[in-house]
C-alpha cells in the first residue's frame, strides 16, 4: 500500500535545525536574545504590529483574553466553528462565552449574527480565520468598537495573510498565532499575541511570566532591594524558550514559499473536484489573500463520514476541523444547546479536510483527488 498520508505536518530544513543547534550551544536556553529577535521577525510579517511570544496558541488566547481584562460577568462573542480553545481560554477567566453563527460560504463569524449577540456585557469580539481565510475583519471591528469591545483574531490559520491589502496581525485590536507542527510555520509548541495598543501589550508581557514587576518605579516596595520582583496581577508562566524562538525565527524565513506551495495544492485540488456533484470546494472572497491552513472540503447528502472512511482506509489522513464547540460536553452541561448556530452545525456536518501541507508532492495531491473521485464513482 503507499505511504500514509496525514493532513498536515511540519516542514523543518537542516537550517532550521542548525538555529537550534546554535541556540543549544549557547549561553540562553529560555529568555535570551531569540526571544527578542523572533518577536521582532514575527513584526515584519504583521505591519509591523508588536508580539509577545508564548508558549502556544492556546496560551496565547487565554494572554489575549486575560489583556482584555475578561472576567466573570463579562461576555465573549464568538464563532463555534474552531478549535476548541478559542473560547475554553474566555470561560477559563470566568467570561461567559456567546457562540454567534457563521457564514455559510467561508465558515467565518457573520457579523451580522455577531451584532445580534453582542449586549453592553459584550468586552471581546473573537473573530477566526478559519482555514487560513480572514474574516470581515472590518465589519466586526466596527460591531466590537462601537459597543465599546475589542476585535480579537485567533489567527492560529492565517500567519501570512492579508484582508483587504492589510496584513493579518494589524487587523484587529489582538491578534494570535500558534505555532503548532500542522499550523503555517511551526516551533514545535508555541503561539504569539500581537497588539497595537501599548497597554494591551505591557498586560500580555505581564500575564505570560507571573505578573512580576521589575520596574521600581511601578513598584509599590522600590526599596526593598535590588533583587525585588513583586507581583500585582496574577499571571502565568507562558515564556516561550529561546531554543524554540530560534526555530520560529528560522521557519519565518521560509513561510512565503510555504503559503505559496500551499496556494498551489489548493488550487490543485479546486481545479480537481469543483466540478464534481457532491462536493463544494472553498470559496474564496474579494479582497481575501489567505494563507491556506487547510483544505476544507464540504460533502454533501450525508456522505462526509463515508468518503471520511473510505479516505482512511487508502491510507489517507483526512481530518474534519471542527466539531462546534458548543457541543462539547463540558459546554453542554453548561447549557449550551445544539440547534444554536444552525450554519455551523451544516458546515460541520459538511466538512472534509484534505491533506495540505508544504512537502505535498503532486502525485501526492493527484492521488488524494484519484480516491475522491473513485469514492464518487
Ligand atoms: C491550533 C489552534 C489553536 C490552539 O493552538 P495550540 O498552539 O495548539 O495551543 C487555537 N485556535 C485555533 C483556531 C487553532 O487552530
Amino acid at each position: 500500500m503507499a505511504d500514509f498520508l496525514p493532513y498536515g505536518r511540519q516542514s523543518v530544513s537542516d537550517e532550521d535545525i542548525a538555529a537550534v543547534t546554535e541556540v543549544l550551544r549557547g549561553d540562553w536556553l529560555t529568555t535570551g536574545p531569540a526571544v527578542t529577535r523572533f518577536e521582532s521577525d514575527l513584526a515584519e510579517h504583521t505591519g509591523g504590529t508588536p508580539a509577545v511570544a508564548v508558549t502556544s496558541g492556546t496560551a496565547a488566547l487565554h494572554v489575549a483574553y486575560a489583556a482584555a481584562g475578561i472576567g466573570p460577568d463579562d461576555e465573549v462573542v464568538t464563532s463555534p466553528m474552531t478549535f476548541v480553545a478559542t473560547a475554553a481560554t474566555a470561560a477559563l477567566l470566568g467570561g461567559n462565552v456567546v457562540f454567534a453563527d457563521v457564514e455559510a460560504d467561508t465558515g467565518n463569524l457573520d457579523p451580522a449574527a455577531a451584532a445580534a449577540a453582542v449586549t453592553s456585557r459584550t468586552k471581546v469580539v473573537a473573530a477566526v480565520d478559519y482555514a487560513g481565510h480572514p474574516a470581515e475583519l472590518d465589519e466586526l471591528g466596527r460591531i466590537a468598537h462601537d459597543n465599546g469591545a475589542l476585535l480579537l483574531e485567533d489567527a492560529a490559520h492565517s500567519v501570512g495573510g492579508s484582508w483587504q491589502g492589510r496584513p493579518v496581525g494589524s487587523l484587529a485590536d489582538l491578534t494570535t498565532f500558534s505555532f503548532f507542527p500542522t499550523k503555517n510555520l511551526t516551533t514545535a509548541e508555541g503561539g504569539a499575541v500581537v497588539a497595537g495598543s501599548d497597554e494591551l501589550l505591557a498586560r500580555a508581557r505581564g500575564f505570560r511570566n507571573h505578573g512580576l514587576v521589575r520596574d521600581k518605579a511601578a513598584q509599590r516596595y522600590p526599596d526593598e532591594g535590588a533583587w525585588h520582583q513583586e507581583v500585582h496581577e496574577f499571571g502565568l508562566n507562558y515564556r516561550l524558550p529561546d531554543v524554540l524562538c530560534a526555530l520560529g525565527s528560522s521557519q519565518l524565513r521560509r513561510l512565503a514559499e510555504f503559503k505559496k506551495r500551499r496556494a498551489e495544492i489548493h488550487a490543485r485540488y479546486t481545479a480537481a473536484l469543483s466540478s464534481l456533484d457532491g462536493v463544494l470546494t472553498p470559496a474564496v472572497r474579494e479582497g481575501a489573500d489567505p494563507v491556506w491552513h487547510l483544505y476544507p472540503l464540504r460533502v454533501l447528502e450525508g456522505r462526509r463520514r463515508a468518503l471520511f472512511d473510505h479516505l482512511r482506509a487508502k491510507g489517507i489522513g483526512v481530518q474534519v476541523n471542527y466539531i462546534p464547540a458548543y457541543w462539547h460536553p463540558v459546554f453542554e452541561d453548561l447549557g449550551y444547546r445544539r440547534g444554536m448556530c444552525p450554519n455551523a452545525e451544516l458546515y460541520y456536518g459538511q466538512e472534509l479536510s484534505l491533506p495540505l501541507f508544504p512537502a505535498l508532492t503532486d502525485a501526492d495531491v493527484d492521488r488524494v483527488i484519484d480516491e475522491v473521485h473513485g469514492f464518487f464513482g
